[in-house]
């Protein structure tokens, strides 16, 4: 590759802080919203316009779509979304409009209905991104958005901040301690951390997520009743969740491949995930693309374009294939490429597929996660009750001072990402992440040295469960 060299120059301080978060999705937002609530200046930093991460830039309201009767789940932050954005009417009840008794019937057998309620409700994403911007303030956090951090101050080892670029140019955030929750752990990268990234191929795929307008969803309601897909569908289960209900859409798509609509090497297979009184189905989650690097700006490139034209044939394959989609339009596209997988930080400790299959229990835990785990062609669902606790050694990167990283780019092996990855666990990472920063500052401790006991206790009090 050809280089230039670029010179060095002085540059402005933007603002200093005593925690600086870097990434505003789920992961971040708790991170600092935990950090703010102890008491300690926050700023966070997001490049894109709008807080959320996933949630707001690939349409996943999801959050808790993990959830079933029996689930147990660590509350805190994460569940505060889920309540604020309802009390805000920015949630959408999965199944308010099914009247369909046998439907309802199948729901409470699922478990995802108890006592004619929902066991949990979806964000509606584009409300979420308000959601956000008043649960940041009320924190008194400094919110900073349209900027990206592409450099650390480091020294000795130590963190001491980031640099940033934004149309204000090339400024410095300086902080006493920094939380990575960029997802691809590009702080703890440009840092010199240990990390690892499965080869290209070998990558969860990426997805450009869509939304449509202008369905019966009464008609729609019905196809699916008739053609119920289950979990199954996905790949290997444990056994319970075979014949669990699915919101797996394919056969519009295979539809239109056999009738040369859609080329024969292109895979479309959608899991819908909710609808409005509207006539809305506001996120298909169904386009999915390998072999793309996610931390590569040609990849991504690439990624988002094809991505938009296979919206384009799913949308004609549903108006053609679907009943209920004769009228239908593509109402949305997400504003970003939804990305799954790309650096994973080489933590103090690596969580690993074993712990997450079998319950593993830390001395060191900040936060539970249901059993829960969807990757790698593996689907394995909370239904039961059993979870694992997550320890403070996978949020803590190897070599660098100060520095924490939460959400899905925390240190583990492949199939414990399948786990980690969730929104769920991100909430999780990201509340320990911020609360461990505040007490090493009080106590005045470098990060690797917090009193694990202390930040077990306020996390507590924040309403997480950690056993
Ligand atoms: C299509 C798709 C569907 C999914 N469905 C579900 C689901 O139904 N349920 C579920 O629980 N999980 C789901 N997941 C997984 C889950 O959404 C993600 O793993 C989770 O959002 C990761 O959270 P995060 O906070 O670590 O990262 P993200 O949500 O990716 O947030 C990272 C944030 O950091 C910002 N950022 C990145 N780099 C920089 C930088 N250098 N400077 C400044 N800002 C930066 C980004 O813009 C972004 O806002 C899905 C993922 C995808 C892609």
């Amino acid at each position: 590759m050809k280089k230039i060299e670029e010179p060095s120059k002085i540059i402005p301080v933007m603002t200093e802080t005593d925690v600086l978060v870097v990434g505003g999705g789920p992961a971040g937002l708790c991170a600092a919203l935990a950090a703010a609530r102890e008491g300690v200046d926050t700023v966070l930093v997001e490049r894109y316009g709008c807080f959320g991460g996933v949630i707001t830039q690939a349409i996943i309201g999801t959050i808790a779509w993990y959830r079933y009767a029996k689930t147990v789940d660590a509350g805190g932050i994460g569940v505060e979304f889920e309540r604020r954005a309802k009390e805000m009417g920015a949630t959408i009840n999965i199944i308010g409009n099914i009247k369909n008794p046998e439907m309802v019937e199948v729901l409470e057998q699922e478990g995802l209905m108890v006592n004619g309620e929902p066991t949990y409700e979806v964000l509606e994403t584009e409300i979420f991104k308000y959601v956000a911007d008043v649960l940041i303030q009320e924190a008194r956090i400094t919110p900073i958005l349209h900027c990206s951090a592409v450099d650390v101050v480091i020294d000795n080892n130590t963190i001491k901040g980031v640099i940033t670029e934004s149309k204000s140019g090339r400024q410095a955030i300086l902080a006493k301690r920094v939380i990575d929750a960029t997802g691809d752990a590009d702080i703890a990268y440009l840092a010199g951390a240990p990390f690892r990234k499965s080869p290209k191929n070998e990558l969860m795929e990426v997805t450009v997520n869509f939304g449509c307008s202008g369905i019966n969803i009464g008609k729609f309601l019905m196809y699916i009743y008739l053609n119920r897909g289950s979990i199954g569908d996905w790949g290997e289960t444990s056994g319970k969740e075979e014949d669990t209900f699915s919101t797996y859409l394919v056969e519009p798509f295979n539809r239109a491949r056999e009738a040369g609509e859609i080329p024969e090497d292109v895979t479309i297979e959608s899991y819908w995930t909710n609808y409005t009184d509207a006539g809305e189905i506001t996120s298909f989650n169904g386009i999915h693309m390998t072999d793309i690097d996610c931390t590569d700006v040609w990849d991504l490139t690439k990624a988002e374009i094809e991505g938009r034209k296979r919206v384009m044939w799913a949308v004609e394959a549903l108006k053609k294939y679907t009943p209920g989609f004769k009228k239908a339009r593509l109402r949305t596209i997400g504003s970003s490429l939804g990305t799954r997988e790309s650096r994973k930080i080489i933590g103090e400790y690596n969580i690993t597929e074993h712990d997450v299959r079998n319950e593993a229990r830390f001395e060191d835990s900040i936060g539970i996660c249901p059993e829960f785990i969807d990757g790698y062609g593996i689907a394995i669902l909370p239904t039961t009750g059993r979870y694992f606790q997550v320890p403070f050694g996978i949020i803590l990167p190897q070599k660098v001072e100060n520095l924490l990283v939460a959400g899905r780019c925390v240190a583990g092996d492949r199939i414990s990402h399948a786990a980690t990855r969730q929104m769920a666990c991100c909430t999780v990472t990201g509340q320990g992440a911020g609360v461990a920063a505040a007490v090493s500052l009080k106590d005045n401790v470098i990060c690797r040295q917090v009193d694990i006991s202390k930040v077990q206790k306020i996390l507590k009090e924040q309403g997480v469960r950690i056993e």
